[in-house]
């Protein structure tokens, strides 16, 4: 394999279990991504890496409150917070526009700064929380490590994605800063709000839906569902195709009977809320809830329901198909983005 090649497998083995063990619990949850312990390990005291984010991100958002003539909508703020941190934003030349998947990402410059180049043809509300995202990146002490450990681990893993979530709850900080979100909110919290609110602070539908339930005083949760099937299912059809190829006369095709359904993909809780109020990755929606509704008459949806969770508390659950599909997503069954408050 090419990652051994000209090293010691054994020391790259052992390094890997080093870099793979360890995780700390902190202020109700477990992290292991390199970069997060490197914050939560900084001061010798064990710091809570969300709350940290969430003071730093507030701590310059405050200071862009100090400034005269600061620009409301989330793109010009977003410039200003690089520059803050020293960091030039630029738009990407025309060449790297084609090939590069992002909206945005930082890299290093020659001179031993960093420049965040994002690509103009995209939505500006995107490019904006693309470049909060990356401005979080930098509240984490190190991050060498951290790019070394996520190639490591599988992409679909708690693991790969602590980092990025992190980096997502800060961002939501800087673009929608939440006195002034919950001033525009005025006590009412919902999906229908949604399009005065992403054009009031210049933000994506999807990043101001899941800040109702960020930003929200009471227990909430927003996120997004996709229809589809368990991960072992998908496994299991798969190498069924390929064992029907070699094999045509072995076919089995019980598995070919599991059925997709809504299943819970990014979450995003309020402070208030503990574990019991998580929805459990992949975990299905019943076929009963507003959910499919919502698919099915493409419109947005609102029922009293649980979520699949273990609090049993009953809340407003409101679910749209989300404005912005992407590739994966099944064509007759959109992804839908949710938002739940208890009541
Ligand atoms: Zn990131």
């Amino acid at each position: 394999m090419a990652l051994f090649a000209g090293g010691d497998k054994n020391a790259w083995t052992a390094e890997y279990a080093e870099i793979s063990m360890e995780t700390i619990r902190v202020g109700g949850r477990r992290y292991s991504d390199p970069d997060i312990l490197s914050l939560i390990k900084e001061t010798g005291e064990l710091v809570d890496p969300r709350s940290n984010v969430l003071s730093q991100a507030r701590k310059l958002t405050a200071k862009l409150r100090g400034f005269p003539g600061v620009p409301k909508d989330a793109f010009g703020r977003a410039k200003i917070m690089a520059s803050m941190f020293g960091i030039k934003v630029e738009p990407m030349k025309l060449e790297q526009r084609k090939r590069e998947s992002r909206d945005a990402l930082i890299m290093p410059t020659l001179t031993g700064s960093k420049v965040i180049l994002y690509n103009p043809d995209r939505p500006e509300s995107r490019i904006a929380f693309s470049i909060a995202h990356e401005i979080t990146h930098c509240f984490f002490p190190n991050s060498a490590n951290g790019a070394r450990f996520r190639a490591m681990v599988s992409e679909d893993s708690r693991e790969a994605n602590e980092l990025e979530r992190l980096c997502d709850l800060g961002a939501a900080e800087l673009v929608l800063p939440e006195p002034e979100f919950r001033h525009e909110c005025n006590s009412s919290y919902s999906l229908a709000q949604v399009p005065v609110l992403s054009r009031t602070f210049g933000t994506s539908y999807e990043a101001t839906a899941f800040r109702l339930a960020t930003a929200n005083p009471g227990k909430a949760v927003a996120g997004l569902v996709r229809f589809r099937l368990r991960k072992g299912e998908q496994r299991q059809i798969a190498a069924l195709n390929l064992q029907t190829s070699l094999f045509p006369q072995k076919a089995n095709n019980k598995i070919l009977e599991a059925v997709p359904k809504y299943r819970r993909q990014s979450q995003f809780l309020s402070d208030s809320c503990d574990d019991a109020d998580s929805v459990r990755w992949n975990k299905s929606f019943n076929q009963s809830s507003v959910i499919y509704s919502a698919a099915e008459k493409r419109t947005l949806c609102t029922a009293k329901e649980e979520l699949p969770n273990e609090s049993g508390d009953l809340g407003r659950l409101e679910a749209i198909p989300a404005p912005y599909q992407r590739s994966e997503a099944n064509a007759n069954f959109p992804d839908i983005l949710f938002f739940w408050e208890k009541i």
